[in-house]
């Protein structure tokens, strides 16, 4: 399954989560060390950041391995924020390999990454009218999320109300989330590994990126909420 991680705290450039801690997502794409299945995130990647002079968070993807994009390591290192958000991609069997079906994905303020598998059709009612932009279980996840979102839902009441129902629908769903507005970040713990870290900001991740003491696994089927006051953990 795919991996992917966050930061809130101080302004830090996005080679914070990919290659400057020994454990970041480039060495995670292909050398996972808590991963359940797969040994590989070489379907795609991307990441999110917001800029102080936008409302909206930028975002880059693309369909090919982390480690092939030459231009990668520059825009990470001049993408700088407070809040930041990453993902490789190891596609489930059957779903689309394209841009597209790559996290993150976003809408207005929000950016929203998904870690796991579940069933299309777990999702399909709870994504309302809305279309995904992909086939892929997590777009429609992101669609369900958005919709919610986008509905005056707080992000831990959009998150919660698709990945309960979504979860006790399809006993074999994965379903991990990192969801921010760029002010707070909700990770959930459902059947895949979720480690937080809390330093002079909040790391969430699959696995740790780093082998630094203080890295706390969250229980499955909790929520983090991640603010700048701190961070709250609640059972699903
Ligand atoms: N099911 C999603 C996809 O195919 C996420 C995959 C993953 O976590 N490995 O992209």
């Amino acid at each position: 399954m795919c991996r992917h991680a966050a930061w809130l705290g101080a302004p830090r450039p996005l080679t914070s989560l990919l290659d400057d801690p020994g454990h970041g997502l480039l060495r995670q794409s292909y050398a996972p060390r808590h991963q359940r299945c797969g040994a590989v995130n070489a379907d795609g990647f991307g990441i999110g950041w917001y800029d102080p002079h936008h409302r909206e968070p930028v975002r880059y993807r693309r369909s090919v391995p982390i480690w092939t994009d030459a231009n990668l390591p520059a825009l990470a290192g001049a993408a700088r924020s407070g809040c930041l958000i990453a993902a490789v991609r190891s596609a489930t069997p059957g779903m689309p390999l394209e841009e597209s079906a790559t996290a993150p994905f976003t809408e207005g303020r929000w950016l929203l990454s998904h870690n796991g598998r579940v069933s299309r059709d777990a999702v399909r009612p709870l994504a309302g009218d809305r279309e995904p932009e992909s086939a892929c279980d997590s777009a429609w996840l992101a669609a369900a999320v958005f919709a919610r979102l986008g509905a005056g839902s707080p992000l831990c009441d959009a998150v919660a109300a698709v990945v309960v129902p979504a979860g006790l629908d399809d006993p074999g769903a994965r379903l991990n989330l990192l969801v921010t507005d760029g002010d707070a970040v909700v990770a959930t713990a459902w059947h895949e590994t979720l480690f937080v870290h809390l330093g002079e900001g909040v790391l969430l991740a699959s696995e740790p990126v780093d082998d630094r003491p203080g890295w706390e696994p969250v229980p499955d089927r909790h929520l983090v909420l991640a603010t700048p006051d701190g961070v709250r953990v609640q059972p699903l």
